[in-house]
């Protein structure tokens, strides 16, 4: 099994109500196989949301309690997000699942990069919440720009 971020098969979880579609990823889905999740919304956030930034370091640091995430409102989000990648790996787990393709850059999401804790639009190196705890657990985690990598 695979797990992917739902906003890439088309799914209207994004904070603004919309979705990261793509289309080869939507492909994968309806081959059968794949698991769609949105941490977010399986940690309570509404939809559509205010949205947040990992403040003072990445998820592994929001995992261990050393860095927040915070909405542009100064609101600490960090449990809810938290909250949504257990609940996340529950599924993954529950499914047997050994790899995920989650949505670049999302505090939640981000395998690779996610965004400066600023709300400059500058992107930094580091891991969303959920793809931490994902690749602590053993769930090998790409991006939708390199699924296709072989190894
Ligand atoms: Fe997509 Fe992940 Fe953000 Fe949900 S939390 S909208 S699945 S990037």
């Amino acid at each position: 099994m695979l797990i992917v971020s739902a906003c890439l098969i088309g799914v209207n979880c994004k904070y603004d109500g919309g979705n990261n579609c793509h289309p080869e990823i939507l492909e994968l889905y309806k081959k059968g196989g794949v698991i769609p999740i949105c941490p977010e919304q399986l940690g309570g956030l509404s939809t559509p949301r205010s949205p947040a930034e990992i403040r003072g370091g990445s998820g592994g640091d929001v995992l261990d309690g050393k860095a927040r995430i915070i909405t542009p409102h100064g609101e600490d989000v960090a449990e809810s997000f938290k909250r949504g990648a257990l609940e996340s790996l529950k599924l993954a787990k529950h499914a047997g699942a050994k790899k995920a393709i989650l949505k670049e850059k999302s505090p939640s999401c981000g395998p690779y990069f996610i965004y400066d804790g600023a709300f400059s639009g500058r992107i930094v190196a580091g891991k969303g919440v959920t793809a931490e705890l994902f690749q602590r657990e053993g769930i090998k985690v790409n991006s939708e720009n390199d699924f296709k990598r072989k190894g």
